[in-house]
């Protein structure tokens, strides 16, 4: 390399990078400084457009959006889509969609497919190909990069070697071959028509540390790199670690919560940002969300735990308001107490404190936590907003419920209002896939009948059965109130023979066919189909008289 002058390097850089016509100085003219108060944060959400956007990312993205809200700041969306033969279409607008529904503000970046707000983009790195030319000539010219010609056979060769000597794998020191030739030797590949990448000529020594303050897990001592790695690939796309540098950089980043997975690269990223002269961003690493697997703690898999990826929530139908609510009680333990406190308010209140992120051991996904954040979150919600929101996801999954419920648009309500609206809210939907268990039976449509396997009508005989129906159906009265209809009830059961509470039928057994609750047990199987539904008084007020006859006179 001190063999070649900065007239050969620039030579060199020209033959490698002929089509780069502008300089970094046009490029930062382009892109000044978003001189911002120093409290204020800028971060980003970076996903690559491989697939579903996981809950890991939805997680970041929160984090990320929400400290840069808070701070009076700003979020984008950039997609790093540098790796071609992992792209799968439609990835990017499934991210964008995901990231709307789930309520996460994005001020810059992509917004439809091909479609981007804000002052610093192209916000999809495939379209900022000549931005990172321009400093990777740059580089060239200073002698800190330079091309490199094996094949990918050559390279394994190399690794195989290096397995096989122990030694730590890569391209670097002696086996960074490419680094010790002399620009005639560049050139004179290029001439043979080898196509390059481009690498750095790493200033890391491994023996060498390097200190850093990361947001969540504090200081860091890390050894330097010493990885020639490629910035440029020979499909002329940087890699992610040269083209984030860029990126974070002219985007005016100031915070880059990333996963943890990317600890390992923090190094060299450092060295990156050093080299450019630029300053680094505050970096902070997430731990990986985590699940319980035969009492162990695991890395969630996106490939085999289904509730790793967002369209399962969806597809479950827990509202999204619950979604957010759990992922901030991941993020944060104390927002728990904070929803207790403040039940209805809006979720963007909520202040999350990068000092409880610090505590966290990695974030514990817990269905059985997510289950009741989202069954509270129903039972609180006005009838009007559960109508809403269950006919959206119908709608979508379940089209069959949806034209039941919406043709009696009406009873629907009547019947998700039953028991709503007091203390003693109804806590039996979880999620709007509950629906058909849950209020289905109250549908003729669906209503399947009797399910005689599951009657529990020991002890009651058929006869007695029959007399409930008919005295039933000679008294009911719609209009009644509650203490009517109870006492209604009562004298039925008694004249039966039945005992009128259970105290009364504990103090003499034998005197009595059972108690006053044995009959409206029989009443309730024979409307519902089995032994548990809401309130019966409530419920049969919502059935009405006609569908209360029909089904009692069901029963042979
Ligand atoms: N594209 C990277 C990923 O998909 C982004 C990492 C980052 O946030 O810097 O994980």
């Amino acid at each position: 390399m001190s063999e070649n002058n900065t007239e050969q390097l620039k030579k060199l850089a020209d033959a490698l990078l002929p089509e780069v016509k502008m300089t970094p100085e046009e490029i930062v003219a382009k892109y000044p400084a978003r001189n911002l108060a120093p409290s204020i944060m800028v971060t980003r959400i970076a996903p690559s457009p491989t697939g579903f956007l996981h809950i890991g990312g939805l997680y970041t993205a929160m984090i990320s959006e929400r400290l840069a809200h808070q701070s009076g700041g700003v979020f984008y969306l950039r997609i790093e889509d540098t790796d071609k033969k992992r792209e799968v279409a439609g990835a990017v607008e499934l991210i964008i969609n995901t990231l709307r529904e789930f309520k996460i503000k994005v001020d810059e970046g992509e917004i439809a497919n091909n479609k981007e707000i804000g002052n610093y983009g192209p916000y999809k790195q495939s379209a900022r190909e000549d931005i990172y030319k321009v400093f990777i000539k740059k580089l060239i010219e200073d002698g800190l990069a330079y091309p490199a010609f094996e094949s990918s056979l050559e390279l394994e060769e190399i690794a195989k070697r290096q397995g096989e000597i122990k030694i730590a794998p890569g391209y670097y020191g002696q086996w960074a071959t490419w680094s010790h030739k002399t620009a005639e030797e560049y050139l004179a590949a290029l001439e043979n028509g080898l196509k390059p990448v481009i690498r750095l000529r790493s200033q890391g020594d491994t023996k060498n540390f390097v200190n850093v303050e990361d947001l969540f897990k504090g200081k860091l001592h890390l050894p330097e790199s010493d990885q020639d790695i490629v910035i440029l690939k020979s499909d002329g796309l940087p890699t992610y670690h040269f083209a984030h540098v860029i990126d974070d950089h002219f985007m005016g980043t100031t915070h880059v919560l990333r996963g943890d997975e990317w600890l390992a690269s923090l190094s060299l990223h450092l060295q990156l940002f050093n080299l450019m002269g630029w300053t680094p961003p505050v970096y902070g690493h997430l731990a990986p969300i985590q699940k319980l697997d035969n009492g162990n703690r695991r890395k969630l898999s996106k490939r085999h735990d289904p509730e790793a990826t967002m369209t399962y929530y969806q597809e479950a139908g827990y509202p999204v308001d619950a979604v957010i609510m759990y992922l901030l009680n991941l993020a944060n333990s104390g927002f728990e107490k904070w929803l207790l406190e403040n039940p209805n308010e809006d979720l963007n209140k909520y202040s999350l404190s990068i000092n409880e992120l610090k505590k966290g051991a990695g974030a514990l996904l817990d269905l059985v936590k997510m289950d009741s954040f989202s069954k509270e979150l129903i039972g609180r919600m006005p009838v009007e907003k559960v109508v809403e929101l269950a006919l959206v996801w119908a709608r979508q999954y379940d089209n069959d419920l949806a034209r039941i419920m919406e043709s009696d648009l009406a009873y629907t309500t009547a019947i998700l209002n039953i028991e709503r609206g007091n203390d003693k809210a109804r806590k039996d939907l979880t999620k709007w896939s509950d629906l058909r268990v849950q209020i289905g039976f109250m549908f003729d449509e669906i209503f399947s009948g009797i399910k005689i396997n599951t009657v529990e009508l020991e002890g009651i005989t058929p006869e007695d059965i029959k007399a409930i129906i008919v005295k039933t159906l000679e008294r009911y009265n719609l209009n009644d109130d509650k203490d009517t209809w109870l006492q209604k009830i009562k004298d039925l059961a008694v004249e039966l023979g039945f005992a009128p509470d259970v105290k009364t039928f504990k103090a003499e057994p034998d005197k009595y066919k059972g108690h006053f609750g044995d009959v409206a047990k029989v009443l309730r199987i024979l409307l519902v189909g089995e032994n548990k539904s809401p309130d019966l008084y409530e419920m049969m007020k919502v059935m009405g008289g006609e569908r209360i006859a029909r089904r009692l006179n069901n029963y042979k």
